[in-house]
């Protein structure tokens, strides 16, 4: 079933509240229809087919973001990435076409921009991040044209790709932003993809300085694969400026606005570069309407779904879970994380329906598969709650390999909708038994 409402649209700080048109009662509400949102919903329908739930989602559309990066390398089309969003929503399952703006746990209900009070007795939050492109100055503004692209947009994806194969040399700059994100290595892979097509074309990558900025010390948050991308960049000849971070975008001049930090974080000075073409990974943080309700990491700017690392249940509000990009655990944020995370929220949370203590737990599992060209990949999984390597196959992950490049662009794509969506089990558990170990 359908419930369809007006069209969304941009959502302010000072959100003035709609006067409530309907009431409605669920069981189970679930926020947002992403990876997090439906893999959840076919799991918990997988256990029981005669659950009541609600999913709350304005989007048409679902995405496999993911396929951006690969969009950005000009190896998908934009169309490779997006399905219509009620071929993934589970039949048994009511979605609510709409944008909930307002959260009130203490009475169990939220609030959607139409005026519906959507009433639960569980409820699980899982909207995604929210990309901050007004923290960086003129980047709004000048996305899209003049050399100013982003993967982190289905909208300019393919501007990059465009960006890419038509350039003729010059500062070919790509950034990290001073805010945890989504997919940590994304701002990275593009950068080698454009290095190769730059190195196809005669003449191109010597006439190009290909430059890589992060706010941070290191290329990645695990030592091993740290290590590793620094070989990359070595023999990429990549110049790496480490403490940078992007301010503003000025695209008159198409110059690159930088503040530089000391080891601490604070502004020491600043420095600009020209740029011909410029690929900015922006800030992020939760959406806003979680930021200012009681879900919310208190204190804490960037206002993820405060939850128990291990149950994923929220701290204060039991009958509420969280998981994915918005939520607080502290692990990288990524799909992959998501497809151990899921079954976690639906096992505790029919466990905590039916009275029973609540025993399954999360370990921090994620992975990134970092491009590093158009016929290598580093599948870096991690544990990022001690930043340990571990491996679903086989083979030692500190590696570039083939196989990998295969699996980023065969493999995942096909079982993120084909087994993830769906509920169906870790292909890493079948083999268990043999999966690398350090
Ligand atoms: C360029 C890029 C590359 C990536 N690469 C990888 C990768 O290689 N591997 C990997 O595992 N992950 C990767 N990721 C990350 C991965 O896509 C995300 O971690 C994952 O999609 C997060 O799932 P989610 O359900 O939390 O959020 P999303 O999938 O973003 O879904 C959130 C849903 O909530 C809805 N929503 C938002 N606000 C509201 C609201 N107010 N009310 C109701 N609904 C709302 C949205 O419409 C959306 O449908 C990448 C991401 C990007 C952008």
């Amino acid at each position: 079933m359908v419930i369809s409402t007006i069209k969304p649209v941009e959502i302010s700080d000072k959100v003035t509240l709609p006067t409530v048109t309907k009431t409605l009662n669920y069981q189970i509400v679930i926020i947002g229809a992403g990876a997090a949102g439906i893999t959840t919903a076919s799991l918990l329908f997988n256990q029981n087919h005669f659950l009541d739930i609600a999913i709350i989602d304005p989007s048409d559309k679902h995405y496999y973001q993911p396929g951006w990066t690969l969009t950005g390398g000009g190896v998908f089309q934009i169309e490779d990435t997006v399905r219509n969003q009620r071929d993934v929503i589970p039949q048994d399952a009511t979605w609510i076409k709409d944008k909930v703006i307002h959260l009130d746990p203490d009475h169990n209900q939220v609030l959607t921009q139409a005026g519906f009070l959507v009433r639960y007795d569980y409820l699980i939050v899982c909207p995604g991040i929210q990309i901050d492109w007004h923290l960086i100055s003129g980047l709004k503004e000048a996305l899209g044209k003049e050399g100013v692209t982003t993967n982190y947009s289905p909208r300019y994806a393919p501007y990059t790709w465009e960006l890419i194969r038509n350039f003729k040399g010059g500062n070919a700059l790509f950034t990290f932003p001073n805010t945890p994100i989504k997919c940590g290595g994304a701002p990275q892979k593009v950068m080698y993809m454009a290095d190769d097509t730059f190195r196809l074309k005669w003449g191109v990558r010597q006439r190009t300085n290909v430059m890589f900025f992060s706010p941070g010390n290191r290329m990645f948050s695990v030592p091993e694969y740290s290590h590793l991308l620094e070989n990359v960049i070595k023999e990429r000849e990549i110049n790496v400026q480490f403490r940078h971070n992007l301010k503003a975008i000025i695209a008159e001049t198409k110059t690159a606005l930088f503040d530089i930090l000391d080891n601490n974080g604070n502004v020491i000075d600043q420095v600009s570069y020209p740029y011909d073409m410029i690929h900015v990974a922006p800030p992020q943080s939760a959406p806003d309407f979680i930021k200012h309700s009681p879900l919310a990491v208190p204190n804490n700017p960037y206002g993820w779904v405060d939850i128990d690392a291990y149950t994923l249940q929220h701290k204060r509000y039991p009958n509420v879970f969280s998981l994915g990009d918005a939520s607080s655990l502290p692990t990288s944020k990524t799909a992959a994380a998501i497809r151990k995370q899921a079954p976690v929220v639906a096992k505790n949370l029919l466990a905590l329906m039916a009275s029973k203590p609540l025993i399954s737990q999360y370990d921090g599992y994620t992975c990134c598969p970092l491009i590093t060209g158009y016929d290598r990949t580093i599948m870096a999984e991690f544990n990022g709650y001690n930043t340990t390597v571990i491996s679903s196959f086989p083979l030692n992950p500190v590696k570039e390999r083939a196989i990998m490049w295969t699996m980023k662009v065969t493999a995942l794509p096909w079982i993120y909708w084909n087994r993830m969506l769906t509920g169906d089990r870790f292909e890493g558990e079948y083999i268990k038994f043999m999966q690398w170990k350090k």
